[in-house]
């Protein structure tokens, strides 16, 4: 079944407008009968069946709800930094594949891509619970900086710094992590690595680097592949 994002859900009948309606009707060709998924956001699954369309509305009539189970149990949050072309989307996408809950998207130093906006991340992030089935969009922060990132890292029960600059022999996933902490966070630096300012400021917040193995990644698949990692050894695959 299809799923589709709405802000407010009503019962018993419902009415998809806008570009959702626009999908279901011309895109995707539904027919009255079909029956397709809403998600609040709440993470609950709502099953309507389409009762009929007209040019800006489908009328949906309330089947059931369902609890969605692809929720994690792990909360993991990635801080990334922001990476050229189309790229950032792409690391949201597989992210929030793979269960991510935040997603903050950062500036730094050797970053070449300044975006002052979210929207085409939120897109992403949206169009990925379509597909892979999640009722809950992971949250996209506002751009931040750097230096304003670190402040947040006591919240967490353990951040996973991946510098490429430490070796494994120095430091791997396997001896941060227990494989108990509840709530987690990856951050991964742009194309250009971090600065050694930026090195410092993020050490002397008290976290330790993290080597991801014994080749450079590059900035996407340290994203995409320490998540899918953190996510195993959580016991969360
Ligand atoms: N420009 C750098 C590489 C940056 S890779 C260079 O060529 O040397 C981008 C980001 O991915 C890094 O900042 C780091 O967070 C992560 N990363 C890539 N490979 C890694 C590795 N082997 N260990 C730890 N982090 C890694």
């Amino acid at each position: 079944m299809r799923r589709f994002f709405i802000e407010k859900i009503t019962f018993p009948v419902c009415k998809l407008t806008g570009n959702e309606n626009k999908h279901l009707s011309e895109v995707l060709r539904a027919k009255a009968g079909d029956r397709i998924i809403l998600c609040n956001g709440d993470g609950r699954d709502y099953i309507y069946e389409i009762v009929d369309f007209s040019r800006s509305e489908t009328s949906l009539k309330f089947i059931e709800s369902e609890d969605n189970k692809s929720e994690p149990r792990l909360d993991l949050t990635v801080y990334f930094a922001l990476l050229k072309g189309d790229k950032s989307e792409l690391v949201v996408q597989k992210l929030t594949e793979l269960g991510v809950k935040h997603i903050v998207p950062f500036i730094s130093k050797y970053c070449v891509s300044r975006p002052d906006k979210t929207d085409r991340l939120v897109r992403s992030a949206v169009e990925a619970c379509k597909q892979c089935g999640r009722a809950v969009v992971p949250t996209i922060s506002d751009i931040k900086q750097v230096g304003s990132i670190v402040k947040e890292f006591d919240q967490f029960d353990k951040v996973v710094f991946a510098y490429e600059k430490i070796s494994k022999s120095q430091s791997t996933l396997s001896e941060l992590l227990s494989g108990k902490e509840s709530k987690v966070a990856l951050v991964i630096g742009p194309e250009g690595g971090f600065s050694d300012e930026e090195y410092e400021m993020i050490i002397s917040s008290g976290v330790k680097p993290v080597s991801l193995g014994n080749r450079i990644l590059r900035a996407e698949t340290a994203s995409i592949a320490a998540a899918a990692v953190i996510f195993s050894m959580e016991g969360d695959w």
